[in-house]
This record gives structure tokens, sequence and C-alpha cells, in this order.
């Protein structure tokens, strides 16, 4: 195995969105085969049809594409080893089912449902009635068309062991093991057969998936063994946990908040920094064997190229580890910081453009934001005074450090309007100058005017950005309409 090149899969369900947890396993999956030059597969696993949700494989498609995971064969690209939807493989899952049973490593059950809601309450499984049927018997059911299921043929003593990657040597003792369906009565192979056949003829050597797996893999393993191939490398994740608002731990779920990448894309979060941080959960940088030198343990950011030249099993760990929206906000938070001006703006502008009006200078209001926001959807409740004059609200005047109230606002506005109506560039540096001179002129303190113009015209106290960037952002009419607005109300 050891010349083989490295292969590793993606192999989801398509039964609902896409969450958290897949997606990491897909990430480090191309991370192991991109860090090896090796090839990584996508297969979609449906041969649960009654599971299945329609749309599920499109999210899972889009998720893909949006972190920026390409597949070297997969559903829609092909490739030498396909059919990649695991349904439309039912025929080679059925053929290596029976190979099986003639290699006496299962058989064909012919039990009926009702037999086998009987026998599970007293046994907690199956027990095995049709194992040891005999020939002419299995025929006899076989000609007259009975529905059969088929199953494996578990070992009833000793122990299996495979060394996982990860976590080490595992074994369980065979009598735990049920013989279990391979192939359903609907004609479709179980998870449990399908993705060891595929994986198989798909030539993945690297199994790497939940930790969810760690204790059913023997069963994998034994059906190896049966056919006689070399087992693959098994590479289990550590577990992935939650956290909810009063900071208790448990498994991921919708209590903890979004758990669909998707949703949390929606929600403003940016596609590289959940991919970012989802690297971190359960991985680590400094414990891998990166090819980098002069490796700082302390980095945190991570484009996937580095991450590809930084990812090594040797980094992963077993405890589980948290998603912690707080800490994926900060990620968000500074990747939003980073990101370059043009890059930034052709992300926010086209959701400002959905509620601002078209008058106003976007590129200018998306600098202001930039700095400021902690996800993309915050800008555009950031700007809700910039979509729309806000009600009035005359308590917003009153500001104890500038020695502001209404009356001295009121009076500090008429004052202003002319002179800014009378302002011929409008400029940052211009519109200061006025603002400056008035204060020079009247003895009044700068602050205190800025303070009254910004209410003025936000109609609130927290903005992005003060006076004069804000008149910049609103423009010379609505900015002039706004001041004498306030005059108006604040004479009422
Ligand atoms: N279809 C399985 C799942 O979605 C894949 C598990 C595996 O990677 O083997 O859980």
């Amino acid at each position: 195995m050891n010349n083989q090149i490295t292969c590793t899969r993606f192999a989801p369900s398509p039964t609902g969105f896409m969450h958290i947890g897949n997606l990491r396993t897909a990430l480090f999956a191309y991370l192991l085969a991109k860090s090896k030059n090796g090839r990584f597969i996508l297969r979609i696993e449906d041969t649960d049809q009654v599971r299945e949700v329609p749309g599920a494989v499109d999210v899972i498609l889009k998720t893909l594409e949006l972190i920026g995971i390409k597949y070297d064969e997969g559903p829609g690209i092909g490739g030498e080893h396909g059919p990649y939807i695991q349904s439309q493989r039912k025929h080679i899952h059925q053929e290596y089912a029976h190979k099986l049973v003639e290699l006496g490593h299962a058989y064909y059950c012919f039990c009926t449902k009702e037999r086998l809601a009987e026998i599970h309450d007293s046994c907690g499984g199956y027990d095995r009635h049709c194992r040891d049927l005999a020939a002419e018997e299995i025929q006899h059911h076989l000609d007259r068309g009975d529905p059969y299921v088929i199953r494996q043929k578990m070992p009833l003593d000793g122990s299996t062991t495979y060394v996982d990657d990860n976590w080490g040597e595992i074994t369980v003792e065979n009598k735990e093991l049920q013989d279990q369906i391979l192939i359903k009565a609907d004609g479709f192979a179980t998870y449990n057969f399908a993705h060891v056949v595929d994986d198989y003829l798909m030539g993945v050597n690297y199994v790497m998936r939940g930790s969810e797996y760690v204790y059913s893999t023997p069963k994998y393993a034994l059906l190896y063994d049966a056919f006689g191939w070399e087992r693959p490398h098994y590479v289990h994740l550590p577990l992935l946990n939650g956290k909810d608002s009063e900071g208790n731990i448990a498994k991921l779920s919708k209590r903890h908040g979004s758990v669909s990448f998707l949703d949390l894309v929606e929600e403003g979060y940016l596609p590289e920094a959940i991919v970012n941080y989802i690297a971190l959960l359960g991985w680590s940088p400094s414990k891998g064997q990166g090819r980098i030198n002069n490796e700082d343990i302390n980095e945190e950011f991570f484009t996937m190229d580095e991450l590809i030249d930084r990812f090594s099993i040797q980094g992963l760990g077993q405890s589980p580890s948290v998603f912690d929206y707080d800490k994926l906000k900060w990620f968000n938070t500074e990747y939003i910081r980073r990101m370059p001006v043009d890059l930034f703006n052709s992300r926010v502008i086209p959701s400002l453009k959905e509620v601002c009006p078209p008058t106003i200078d976007f590129a200018l209001l998306a600098q202001l934001l930039q700095p400021r926001i902690g996800t993309l959807a915050e800008a555009t409740a950031m700007v809700d005074f910039i979509a729309s004059r806000l009600p009035l609200d005359k308590e917003a005047y009153v500001n104890k450090k500038n020695k502001t109230t209404v009356e001295s606002c009121r009076a500090v506005l008429e004052q202003i309007e002319p002179l800014l109506d009378a302002c011929e560039e409008w400029t940052n540096d211009a519109l200061y100058a006025v603002l400056k001179n008035y204060s020079t002129d009247s003895g009044l303190k700068l602050g205190s005017i800025l303070w009254a113009v910004r209410i003025a015209i936000a109609r609130k106290i927290v903005t992005p950005g003060g006076a004069t960037e804000l008149m910049l952002v609103l423009g010379r009419d609505e900015t002039m309409a706004r001041i004498k607005q306030a005059c108006a109300e604040l004479n009422d």
C-alpha cells in the first residue's frame, strides 16, 4: 500500500442539510488527500431511499463549491470508478453480496417482518435463524420467490481488531457483533455493505469519518478480510460538540444555533472563516509535521493552501472538540477586517443596495462598516438609519460628555444649517472645516457640534462613522433635508 497514491473520499448521505460535522469530515478528508498529492472522491450514499431529502445533493455540491473543495472524481464530473451515486451501483453491491454468500461469509435470510418483530424483544437483535439453513431449503425459498435479505456471517467467538491511525488499536468481541444486513429486501445495499464495496472498488485507501463509526468499523474490516482485500487505513475524527447559551456542552445540535453550513453563510459568516475555524476543531497545526519551516505554533489563520501544506494525521486529536459560536464570530470578524477592500465591497454592497437608497455613497459606507462588523449580515442591520429616516428620538441629543441638551443642539443645528448649505464642496475636509470654523466662531466645543449634527442626520446614538463621514455617505441633498427636518422637529 505504501507505493499507492493516497485516496480519500467524502461520502455523505443526502438526508438533510450539510451539518458542520459533515463539513469538517469533508475538509479533513480533502486535506489528507491533497497534503499527500492524492485523490479525493465525492460519493453520494443514497441507498437509504426512504431517508433521502429532495435537494440535499445540491446542498452538498453547493457547500463544497463555496468552501473551495474540488473533488477529483464524483457526481457531475465522473471518473474511472463511477458511478458515484451509490443507488446506481445497486447491481455491483448485489454481485458482491452473492460472492460473499458463495465464500461462506454471508447468507440469505427469509425471516418475515413479523418474526423479526417478535424475536426482537427477546434477544435484542437477530437470532441467526437463517444462518445455517440447508441448501435445499434456501433453494425452495428462492424458487418460491420469497423476499430475502442477505446478512453478514459474523465470527461467533474471538475478537476483531483494527488499527485506527488516530485512535490506535480498537478491538471488539465478536460475540457483540450482529449478523448485520448487507442487502435489504428492496435489493439496495445497506450503508454497512455498500460503503465497503465502493471504497474498495474506488481505490480508497484512507477511510476518514466521524467517531460514531469507531466501534462499527471492525464489522467492515471483517468484510475486507472475507473478500481477501487489503484493509484501508482508518482515521476516525474526534467528536464534535456544541455549546449552548448557558455554556453547557453536548453533541452539536440545532439547540446550539445554526449547525448547517449554508445557514451560517446566510447569517453572514464567510466560508473561508468557517473553514479556517473548523479546521482547528480536532486538529492542531503544531502537532503536525507541516512542510513549512519556521512554523509559528500559535498561528491561527490559514488559507486552504496553507491547510493543505500543514495537514497531517499526527495533528489530529481524540478528545471531543467544541464548536463555539463566539470563536467563530471572532474568526469572522478578523477575516472581514483582513479582506482586501475590493473583495469586501463586492461581498457587502449588493446587500446594502437592497436596503439603502441608490443615491448614497456605497463604497464609503462599506469602508465605514468593514472594521465594525462581525458578520456580513450585521452590515444591513447597522445601516437601518441610512435605509430610512428613523423615528425622532429627542433623548439622543442629550449627551453628558459633550454637554449637549435638546435645546443646545437645536440652536447649533439652526445656525449650522445655512453654513453647510453654503459649503461648495461636499468633501470630508470642506465639511470638517465648516464645523471647525463654526466652533471657533461660536466658542462651542467641536464635540458638541459634531454630536448635534450626527444625531440630526442619523437619529441614533451608535453609528458607523462620525458626522462628516455620514454626511458624505448620505450626500448633500439627504443630509440637508434631514438637518432641516431636525430643526423643525426640535422647534415644535
Ligand atoms: N454516508 C455516511 C454518513 O453520511 C458516511 C460515513 C462514512 O464516511 O463512511 O454518515
